[in-house]
């Protein structure tokens, strides 16, 4: 076999060689080349992330930073234990952020490794790009008597979660943090110390909280706050700074509903129903990172969440206030753009399909514009409190009811 990098003839071509002769692991070689790793990885290399990994001796006191790096990647979900291992998960697109945070995680006896399995679904051979150590070296870490535990600088703690966990939409940053407490801590943190506002948005339930800078300005102060720190980390500032090219995704969805039409001169004031059809389109950059506008799967999730669960097989007139005049197409656009925009601030346009033949687009108010002015007045004309204080109301005579009289008898 051939090494394309180096030309010389080999056995085979394994991370061994390639660090030396080209510095990419085999897994980079194989997606520089466009060649399937079924292709490269030889039989004895499969499954051998069953072996123990060759991890360095810990340090008797990690230093500070270490813990701030450990500390920021569980903030960001990205550790687990894995029977008597402990496993910070990385991605081959970001290698270099991977060895960064080995750079500081030696001291807890981290070792880096890129494992070849043949996926239970994916039938092909797949990679893993992780760090591993003896979980038996964190508890030694965190418990050994006398070792000096101040609590690493939250910035630092921070820079770590948001360099691996953040993903930049339009101008806001979303972080998802794998503990309520962490979400509750960097929310005050933020506002007390740097003046810096998150919001919590509603995650779904599980144990996951799910943060956004509130406006754009937020955003630039957090990057502003942790640029240096950011800076450090190979690939991060550049990736939130990128002016990459934009796109816009769609994501398809569908619900079954029954409605009518108050007032309506014809059939639609009857209660009928059919499956409604929504096209979601959000226009954003494709992050350099990713290489998304949007991942679908977020997508789908936050609009089944918000919309699909509360209307599907429900009536829409009565699935939320705003509706309960009128659930046109119009209006439900109007009400789904609402629930939506909080967590899609790249949202460009709504197609919402009551048949083939009917259907309405809309374009609505982004973030910052739906910060300032609110939710639309179209859909409060009901729910207002001036309703009903107008001195004509006068005019209505309350009808009396029918004046009861004996039955005569006789
Ligand atoms: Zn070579
Ligand atoms: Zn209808």
């Amino acid at each position: 076999m051939k090494c394309m990098e180096c030309e010389a003839e080999l056995e085979r071509i394994d991370s061994a060689h390639l660090l030396v002769c080209c510095g990419l692991t085999l897994q980079e070689y194989a997606v520089r080349y466009g060649l399937p790793l079924d292709h490269l990885v030889s039989p004895d290399q499969v499954a051998a992330s069953q072996c123990a990994p060759e991890c360095p001796v810990p340090v008797r006191y990690p230093s500070n930073q270490a813990r701030a790096v450990l500390q920021g990647l569980r903030m960001a979900g990205r550790v687990a234990e894995e029977g008597d291992l402990t496993v910070v998960a990385g991605e081959v697109r970001t290698l270099d952020l991977l060895l960064w945070d080995l750079s500081w995680l030696r001291e807890y006896g981290f070792c880096f490794r890129q494992d070849y399995d043949y996926g239970d679904g994916a039938h092909r051979i797949v990679a893993r790009n992780h760090l591993l150590t003896p979980s038996a070296n964190l508890r030694r870490a965190d418990g050994y008597p006398g070792c000096p535990v101040p609590p690493p600088d939250l910035l630092d703690v921070l820079a770590v979660c948001v360099a691996h966990a953040a993903i930049l939409q339009r101008d806001y940053l979303f972080l998802e943090l794998h503990n309520p407490s962490d979400g509750t801590l960097v929310c005050d943190e933020l506002l007390g110390q740097y003046d810096i506002r998150l919001v919590e948005l509603d995650s779904g339930g599980g144990q996951t909280v799910l943060l956004r800078t509130l406006t754009a300005a937020d955003t630039g102060r957090l990057l502003e706050l942790l640029a240096d720190r950011l800076a450090a980390m190979p690939g991060v500032a550049e990736r939130f700074a990128s002016q990459s090219p934009s796109a816009t995704v769609v994501k398809e969805l569908v619900f079954d509903a029954a409605h009518f039409i108050t007032d309506h001169p014809a059939k639609c004031s009857n209660l009928h129903g059919g499956r409604y059809v929504l096209h979601v389109k959000v226009h954003d950059r494709i992050d350099p990172v990713t290489g998304c506008v949007v991942d679908y799967g977020y997508l789908k999730r936050v609009v089944n969440r918000r919309v699909v669960d509360r209307f599907d097989h429900h009536m829409l007139n009565y699935a939320a206030p705003e509706l309960a005049w009128r659930s046109s197409t119009e209006m439900l656009c109007v009400f789904i753009w609402e629930q939506l925009i909080d967590y899609l601030p790249g949202l460009q346009e709504l197609q919402l399909f009551e048949t083939t033949q009917s259907w309405c687009i809309y374009s609505g108010p982004d973030l910052a514009e739906f910060q300032r002015r609110g939710p639309s007045a179209l859909q409060r004309h009901f729910t207002d409190r001036t309703l009903g204080t107008s001195s004509l109301r006068g005019l209505i005579r309350p009808v009396s009811p029918p004046a009861l009289r004996a039955v005569d008898q006789r």
